[in-house]
C-alpha cells in the first residue's frame, strides 16, 4: 500500500486505526483533511463497501476535491461513497424518508430569500412593526432555535427561552416562529435549517429509520468538526451510536462560525461522549513556510481560549510577511493587482496560485476594478450564486410549481410574472382565503370562482391550467425539453427577449446558460433518472462555486476569509487590515467576538504556502463617505521581526487633486507591467447550442484594449455585441464613456474601463 508512504507516523496511525472513535485536533495545514482522504481510501482498500462510508465536509467543493483525490487511489469505487455537506447529504436522505414525517418527497427547499419573504408576509399579516421585528432578526432567531433543536411549540411553551432570546423586547417571536413553521409545512417546503432539524426529528421519532442508517453508515468521518452546530452534532452522535466508528477532525483555532451557532464545545465534549476515544495530534504543518507558521502561531497566542498546540514547519524559512499601506481602497486594489502581475512574471507562477482574501464581500469591488485595469483574469468565489439571480429564480419558481404546486413562495414569485393582471391585491385575497379555509393557495387558485369575484377567477384558472400543463408535459418530455417548454409557455423567454438593455441581454443569456446546463444534465449517462424533477431537487443548495465549469481556468481567486476555509494558495493577499473592518466593528465590544475575529485572521494567514502580503488603507469609502482608518490591532500583534513594511507613495488622485497626471502615470506603469491581456473568465459563455439567437462569438484570443488607447471613429469589437464603430468619447481617464454603434443593435453607451472592447 504505497499510498500510506505519503503520511507521517501520526497521520498513518490515524488512518490505520479504523475501528472505534477517533479525534484529531490539530493546527492548520497539518494534514487533517489529508488524513480523512487517505482513511477513506484505506477503508475501501481493506474491503469496506464504499456505500457504507459517510464523509461530511464543509463545502460541496471540498467534497468534490476529496472524491477526486480518493478516486486516484482506489478508482471508480469512489463514486459510491456518501460524501457531501450536512445539508446536501441529509436533503438526500429526507427525500427518501419525507413521508414518514408528513412531507411529500418532492418537498421544496426554501432558500434564505424565500424564508425572509415568508417572514415578511407573516409580519405584515400580524401588523407588526418591521423595525422591531426586522425580517433578518426574526430569521436569525428562528434559525438559531432550529439549530439548537428547539421546535416552535417548545419555543412557545418555554417562557425562559422566549425571555432570553428576545430580551423581552419581542414577545411575539414564538408566535411568528410557529406560524412560519406551519406555513412551510403547508407549502411542502423546508428551509435550510429544517434539513438538519427535520433529520433530527426523523431519527428521533423513527427508531427503524435510525437503525437503517446506523447500519448503512458503518464508518463516519467529519471534516472541520469545530464548526458544527448542535443540530449537526446530534445527528452525527445518533448515527455513530451503533458502530462507534466515527472520526472527526478539526482545529479549535479555526472555529469561525459561532455566529451561525457552531459550538467549540462539540470538540471539547467529544472525549466525554466517547470514553474509548483515541486522540491523535498532528504538529507538523506541511503547507506553509516557517515564517508564515510562526506568524500564525504568534497571532493565535493572543487568544485566551484555545487548546495547547505546537505547530511547526520543516519547510524553508521563506520570505518575511509583507505589510503594505495604501491611501485609499482603490489604491490598495492597485497595489495588489500590480504585485500579482509582477510576482507572476518574477516567480513564474500562474494566476491560479494567487488568492485575495477579504473580511466582507463589499471589498471585492476595488480589487476587481484594479484587476480588470491590468487585465488580470479573476474569479469571485462565494458571491451571489448563479441560481440566486432574479431571472434564474423566476424560471426555477415555475419549475418548482410544476412539481410542487403547494409551494407558496414560488406562487408569489411568478403568479404575476410576466404580468397577467394578477397583482398584489389578488395575491392578498388568495392568501386570506387560503388561511381562512385552511387550504393551500394553490387550492384557492384551482377553485378561484368560490373565493374571488369578477374577472380574476378566469385569469387564475388560466394560470392553474398552465401549471398543470407543465406538469403533464414533464411526464412526457425529458428534462431539457420540459424546461424549454416551461420557459417558452410561461412567457419568460419572450419577456426577457424584448428587453434590449445590456442587463436585459445578460439576463437572457443567463436563462440560456441554465437551459444549457439542463441539456447537459439530460444527456448524462452516469445517472438513471435524468428528469427535470431530479435536476431541480437540491438546486437551492448549490452555490456559485458548484457551477464552476472553468475550474481549471488560470484565474486569481477572490473570496471572503470565511469561504477560504480548508483551501491553500501559494501566494495570498489579506486586504483591508483595519480597525472596524478586520476586526469588524461588531466584534469590538466583547472578548468572545474579538477572539473569533482573531481566529478568522489565523485562518486567513494559514491559507498561504509561500508568500503572504497584508494590506491596509488609511482611508476608505464606507457607506458612501470617505472615512479615515487605523491599521488593525492584529498587525501590531505580529512580531515585527517577521515583517517587511512597505509604504506606497501617496497618489494624489485618491483625493481628487491632479488626478489626470497620476492616472496617466498609472497607465504608463500598467502598460509596462501588463502581460499579454487575457479575457476575464467572469463572463458566462454559452457552451451547447440552443434555440436562442446566437450570441456574438468573440474572435479567438480576444483581448480588450486599455481605456487610453481608444479614439473617436475607431472600429472595435465587443465581446458580446460584436463589431461596431466608436461615434463619441466623453469624460476623463479612466472614466471615459464611449458611444459605439453596433450593427443590428444601434448605439450603446459603454464605460470603457468595464467594457470588453478591442480595437480591430
Ligand atoms: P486546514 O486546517 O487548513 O484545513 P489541514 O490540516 O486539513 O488544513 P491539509 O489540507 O490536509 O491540512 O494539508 C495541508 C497541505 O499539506 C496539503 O497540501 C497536503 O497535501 C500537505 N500534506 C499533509 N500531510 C502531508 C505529508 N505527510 N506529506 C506531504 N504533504 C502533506
Ligand atoms: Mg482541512
Amino acid at each position: 500500500m504505497d499510498y500510506l508512504a505519503g503520511l507521517n507516523p501520526q497521520q498513518r496511525a490515524a488512518v490505520e486505526n479504523t475501528q472505534g472513535p477517533v479525534m484529531i485536533v490539530a493546527g492548520a495545514g497539518s494534514g487533517k483533511t489529508r488524513v480523512i482522504t487517505y482513511r477513506v481510501a484505506h477503508l475501501i482498500e481493506k474491503g469496506v463497501d464504499a456505500f457504507n462510508i459517510l464523509v461530511l465536509t464543509f463545502t460541496n467543493k471540498a467534497s468534490k476535491d476529496m472524491r477526486e483525490r480518493i478516486s486516484k487511489v482506489i478508482g471508480n469505487e469512489a463514486k459510491n461513497i456518501w460524501m457531501g455537506t450536512f445539508h446536501s447529504v441529509f436533503a438526500k436522505i429526507l427525500r427518501v424518508e419525507a413521508e414518514k414525517i408528513g412531507y411529500p418527497s418532492n418537498f421544496t427547499i426554501y432558500d434564505t430569500d424565500d424564508s425572509k419573504s415568508l417572514i415578511r408576509t407573516i409580519l405584515r399579516e400580524m401588523q407588526l412593526d418591521d423595525k422591531l421585528y426586522a425580517a433578518n432578526v426574526v430569521y436569525n432567531r428562528i434559525s438559531s432555535a432550529k439549530n439548537n433543536l428547539v421546535s416552535a411549540s417548545e419555543y412557545l411553551e418555554n417562557d425562559q427561552i422566549q425571555a432570553e432570546d428576545a430580551g423581552n423586547k419581542r414577545p411575539l417571536l414564538g408566535l411568528i416562529y410557529d406560524t412560519y413553521a406551519k406555513r412551510c409545512y403547508k407549502a411542502g417546503a423546508m428551509d435550510f435549517d429544517d434539513l438538519l432539524f427535520k433529520t433530527n426529528v426523523l431519527l428521533k421519532n423513527h427508531p427503524d429509520v435510525l437503525n437503517k442508517y446506523q447500519h448503512k453508515f458503518k464508518y463516519l468521518m467529519v471534516d472541520e468538526y469545530q464548526d458544527t452546530n448542535f443540530s449537526q452534532y446530534t445527528i452525527v452522535k445518533k448515527l455513530a451510536a451503533a458502530n462507534q466508528n466515527i472520526c472527526v477532525v478539526g482545529d479549535d483555532a479555526q472555529s469561525i462560525y459561532a455566529f451561525r451557532g457552531a459550538n467549540i464545545q462539540n470538540i471539547l465534549n467529544f472525549e466525554r461522549d466517547y470514553p474509548d476515544l483515541k486522540v491523535y495530534k498532528l504538529e507538523q504543518n506541511y503547507r506553509s513556510t516557517q515564517n508564515i507558521v510562526e506568524v500564525a502561531n504568534s497571532i493565535i497566542a493572543n487568544n485566551k481560549n484555545q487548546l495547547e498546540k505546537n505547530v511547526f514547519s520543516a519547510n524553508e524559512k521563506g520570505d518575511r510577511i509583507k505589510v503594505s499601506r495604501a491611501f485609499s481602497d482603490n489604491e490598495e486594489g492597485k497595489l495588489v493587482a500590480e504585485a500579482i502581475v509582477q510576482d507572476r512574471l518574477n516567480a513564474g507562477i500562474s494566476y491560479k496560485d494567487f488568492a485575495i482574501l477579504y473580511r466582507t464581500n463589499a471589498q471585492s469591488r476595488a480589487m476587481e476594478e484594479a484587476l480588470r485595469k491590468l487585465n488580470v483574469p479573476y474569479k469571485i468565489y462565494g458571491g451571489l450564486s448563479f441560481y440566486q439571480r432574479k431571472e434564474i429564480k423566476d424560471l426555477i419558481a415555475y419549475f418548482r410549481l410544476t412539481f410542487n404546486p403547494a409551494d407558496e413562495e414560488a406562487i408569489k414569485r411568478v403568479i404575476n410574472y410576466p404580468r397577467r393582471g394578477l397583482g398584489d391585491t389578488t395575491l392578498e385575497k388568495i392568501s386570506v382565503a387560503a388561511d381562512k379555509n385552511d387550504i393551500t393557495m394553490w387550492q384557492v387558485i384551482c377553485n378561484a370562482h368560490q373565493y374571488v369575484d369578477g374577472r380574476i377567477p378566469n385569469q387564475l384558472n388560466d394560470f392553474a391550467v398552465m401549471i398543470q400543463s407543465f406538469a403533464a408535459e414533464s411526464k412526457k418530455l425529458d428534462a431539457y425539453e420540459t424546461a424549454l417548454y416551461i420557459a417558452q409557455h410561461s412567457g419568460i423567454l419572450k419577456e426577457l427577449h424584448t428587453d434590449d438593455s445590456v442587463e436585459g441581454r445578460s439576463r437572457y443569456e443567463n436563462i440560456q446558460e441554465l437551459l444549457n446546463g439542463i441539456k447537459e444534465f439530460a444527456e448524462r449517462e452516469d445517472i438513471e433518472d435524468r428528469s427535470l424533477a431530479i435536476f431541480m431537487q437540491d438546486i437551492a443548495l448549490l452555490t456559485n462555486d458548484d457551477k464552476d465549469k472553468d475550474k481549471d481556468a488560470d484565474t486569481v481567486s477572490l473570496m471572503t476569509v470565511h469561504s477560504a476555509k480548508g483551501l491553500e494558495f501559494k501566494n495570498v493577499f489579506i486586504v483591508g487590515l483595519e480597525e472596524n473592518l478586520f476586526p469588524s466593528q461588531m466584534s469590538l465590544t466583547s472578548r468572545v467576538d474579538l477572539e473569533e475575529e482573531r481566529r478568522l485572521f489565523y485562518v486567513a494567514i494559514t491559507r498561504a504556502e509561500k508568500k503572504l502580503t497584508i494590506t491596509y488603507s488609511t482611508s476608505r469609502y464606507r457607506w458612501g463617505t470617505l472615512t479615515s482608518c487605523e491599521p488593525s490591532r492584529f498587525i501590531n500583534e505580529i512580531n515585527p521581526s517577521y515583517l517587511e513594511l512597505e509604504v506606497v507613495k501617496p497618489a494624489k488622485s485618491s483625493f481628487g487633486e491632479n488626478s489626470f497626471d497620476s492616472e496617466r502615470k498609472t497607465w504608463t506603469q500598467q502598460r509596462e507591467l501588463s502581460p499579454k491581456p487575457t479575457t476575464s473568465t467572469t463572463t458566462i459563455r454559452p457552451k451547447t447550442t440552443s434555440i436562442l439567437p446566437k450570441a456574438h462569438v468573440p474572435t479567438a484570443g480576444f483581448a480588450p484594449n486599455a481605456v487610453n488607447e481608444f479614439q473617436n471613429g475607431m472600429d472595435v469589437e465587443h465581446e458580446k455585441f460584436g463589431f461596431g464603430k466608436i461615434v463619441n468619447l466623453e469624460g476623463t481617464l479612466p472614466d471615459v464613456k464611449a458611444t459605439v454603434f453596433f450593427q443590428g443593435l444601434g448605439n450603446k453607451q459603454l464605460l470603457l474601463k468595464f467594457a470588453k472592447l478591442r480595437i480591430v
